[in-house]
């Protein structure tokens, strides 16, 4: 499978990145794992603008869902469509939560028009060529960490989380581990909301992955620098900070 960064920036857009999105082809089917602000411009750039199969939204939070909204407007509108409803796996009430930041209740019943609506919960099952695999992690509220195989190989994405032990099992022997370091080290942050890049590295380690791509780091705040040398102290293996268009192998 192929994974294409289309936006990595956490919690909001930075200056050179927008915020969470990630393509991933096999087989001709293409997955969208998270479709924060910004990404869609980010999707005709790198992607095909229409080359969508499903999308795959981790939790509700503005940043990892909002241009799911902007998106309704292309494939409702678009001058060879209105085209078929698109499979989106989501929590339970992403009918209601895309409707309203669309366009208020009355447009409620249009957004079942182009989105087919499939509640998460954990548990396997199959998009596509895909075998899914998704736990709760442990952020504030309904949030759920990827697990994805096809042809052997694993990719395993965090969505949004602090430290839990389900990321560690979702992870467990992936070749690549997509992984959020949303926090500095050696900082006071808050509690059950995000990990710092030691953190991530150490949940790569216990999970024996293959290599760690960090994502979600906040520009405006962040350090690519420090985050990086908090990783690299906790996992031995290969480590890259990923960014829009970036593009790897699995
Ligand atoms: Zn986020
Ligand atoms: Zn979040």
């Amino acid at each position: 499978m192929r994974l294409t960064v289309l936006g990595c920036a956490g919690s909001f857009p930075g200056p050179e990145a927008p915020c969470s999105a990630y393509l991933i082809e096999a087989d001709g089917f293409r997955l969208l794992l998270d479709f924060g602000p910004g990404s869609m411009s980010a999707l005709q750039r790198y992607g095909d603008l229409y080359g969508v199969d499903a999308i795959l939204l981790t939790h509700l939070h503005c940043d990892h869902m909002l241009d799911a909204c902007t998106y309704v407007v292309a494939r409702r509108y678009a001058p060879a469509g209105p085209f078929p409803p698109l499979p989106v796996y989501a929590p339970v009430n992403a009918p209601e939560r895309i409707a309203a930041a669309y366009g208020g209740e009355n447009e409620a019943i249009s957004i079942g028009e182009v989105y087919t609506f499939y509640a998460l919960q954990p548990g396997s099952f199959p998009i596509g060529p895909f075998g899914v695999t998704v736990d709760r992690v442990n952020h504030p509220i309904e949030t759920y960490g990827v697990r994805l195989e096809h042809n052997g190989k694993v990719l395993t994405y965090s969505a949004d989380t602090a430290p839990c032990e389900p990321l560690i099992r979702l992870a467990q022997g992936a070749d690549a581990f997509l992984c959020e370091a949303s926090y500095l080290d050696g900082v006071d942050n808050p509690p059950d909301l995000h990990l710092t890049g030691r953190e991530a590295a150490e949940h790569a380690t216990k999970a024996g992955v293959g290599r760690l791509l960090l994502t979600h780091l906040v520009p405006a705040w962040g350090s690519e620098a420090l985050t990086l040398e908090a990783a690299s102290s906790a996992f031995a293996g290969p480590i890259d900070i990923v960014r829009p268009g970036s593009r790897y192998d699995i």
